[in-house]
C-alpha cells in the first residue's frame, strides 16, 4: 500500500520520519529504532535526503531495506537542490528499482547555511511543484510535498506562501506533510487557509517533542521559526535537570496532539531524529500505540 492508500483508511494513525545513518557508528541507533517503533504499527515512515543533497544513495539504500526487511509503507524524500533534471529522474528511477512508490518531493535548502543564498542548478529546478510534476510524469508514485504553517522563511507572507502550498497540490501532490509544529493552532489556521483555496489533500502534523531548551533554539535556527516563548520560558526554568525538560518536551508534545485530535485531525507525523524512546512516550499517552501482539512460541 501506498501513503495515498494508508491515509484514506478511516481511523487516527501516526507516520515517522527517519534519518540515513551518517556514520557506521549511527547505523545501528537507526535500526533500533525502527525496530522498536514499527511494533507500534506506524500507517508509514519516511527517510529523509541529506542536506544540501548530500549523500544521495543513503536515502534509496535505508528505504529500500525497510521495503525489503519489514511490512511497513516506506517514503523517499528527494530534494531537488544541486541537482540537474536528469539526476534526478536517475535517482526516481533508483528509488523504484528499490521497490520505492512513495516519494516526498522537496527543494531542499543550500548546503552549509538553510538559510543561505539559495542556487538552482543549471539544469535544474527553481520550487518543488516541479520535482511533484517530474515524478507524477514518471510513474504512478504517491507523491507528498512539505508545508509551513508559520510560512517558509523565504516567503513574504503567509498567504503568498499559502498559494505556493496549493500550487504544489495542483501540481499532484497526494498529501502535504507540515514543518514542525510549535502550535496546534498555527496548524488549524494553514489548514483553514489551504481548504479555503479549495486543496483538499490530507495535511499531516509534524510533530517533534523537544527534550531541552538548547535544542529548541538550535530548531529555531536551522528552520527560520520564531522561537516559541512559552515553551522556551518553560525548558530554560528548569536549567540543566534533563528529565524535568524531558517531561515538559513530552507534555508539550502530548498537548498539541490532543488538541489537534480533538480538531479531527487523524494522522500525526512525528519526527524521531532515530531515537524511539520520547515518541514511544508520546504515543502511549495519546492511547495510539497500538502494538502487534507477540506471539508467543
Ligand atoms: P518549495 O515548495 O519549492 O518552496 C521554497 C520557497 O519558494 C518557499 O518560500 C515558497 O513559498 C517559494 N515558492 C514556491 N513556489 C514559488 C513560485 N512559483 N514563485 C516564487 N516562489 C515560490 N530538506 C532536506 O534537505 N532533506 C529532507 O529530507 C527534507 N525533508 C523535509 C520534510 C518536511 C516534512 C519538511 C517540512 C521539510 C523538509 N526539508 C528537507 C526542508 C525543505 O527542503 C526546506 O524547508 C526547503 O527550504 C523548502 O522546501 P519546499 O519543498 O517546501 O520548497
Amino acid at each position: 500500500l501506498t501513503v495515498r492508500d494508508r491515509l484514506a483508511a478511516p481511523g487516527r494513525k501516526f507516520s515517522l520520519e527517519f534519518m540515513p545513518p551518517r556514520t557506521a557508528e549511527e547505523d545501528p541507533t537507526l535500526w533500533r529504532a525502527v525496530d522498536r517503533l514499527k511494533q507500534l504499527r506506524p500507517a508509514f515512515v519516511s527517510v529523509t535526503y541529506g542536506q544540501g543533497g548530500s549523500r544521495r544513495g543513503k536515502t534509496a539504500e535505508v528505504v529500500g531495506r525497510i521495503i525489503a526487511d519489514t511490512d511497513l509503507t516506506a517514503v523517499a524524500h528527494l530534494v531537488t537542490v544541486g541537482h540537474s533534471a536528469a539526476e534526478l529522474r536517475a535517482t526516481i528511477d533508483g528509488f523504484a528499482d528499490a521497490g520505492v512508490r512513495d516519494i516526498l518531493a522537496l527543494r531542499g535548502d543550500p548546503p552549509g547555511d538553510p538559510l543561505g543564498e539559495w542556487t538552482k542548478h543549471p539544469h535544474g529546478f527553481s520550487y518543488a511543484a516541479e520535482l511533484v510534476e517530474l515524478i507524477k510524469s514518471m510513474g504512478d508514485f504517491s507523491v507528498g510535498v512539505a508545508a509551513f504553517p508559520e510560512k517558509h522563511p523565504r516567503s513574504p507572507d503567509l498567504e503568498t506562501d499559502t498559494r505556493f502550498y496549493v500550487d504544489k497540490v495542483r501540481a499532484g501532490a497526494d498529501y502535504g506533510i507540515t514543518q514542525m509544529l510549535f502550535s496546534a493552532e498555527s496548524y488549524l489556521r494553514l489548514r483553514d487557509r489551504v481548504q479555503a483555496a479549495g486543496a483538499d489533500v490530507p495535511l499531516i502534523p509534524g510533530i517533534m517533542p523537544v527534550l531541552s531548551f538548547p535544542r529548541l533554539i538550535r530548531i529555531c535556527e536551522l528552520s527560520g521559526q520564531a522561537i516559541p516563548v512559552q515553551l522556551a520560558e518553560r525548558l530554560s526554568a528548569v536549567g540543566d535537570d534533563a528529565s524535568a525538560a524531558r517531561a515538559i518536551g513530552i507534555d508539550h508534545a502530548v498537548e498539541m496532539a490532543e488538541t489537534l485530535l480533538d480538531n479531527d485531525v487523524p494522522t500525526l507525523h512525528f519526527y524521531t531524529h532515530n531515537r524511539a524512546n520520547a515518541v514511544i512516550d508520546v504515543l502511549d499517552r495519546l492511547g495510539m500505540n497500538n502494538p502487534v501482539p507477540t506471539v508467543q512460541t
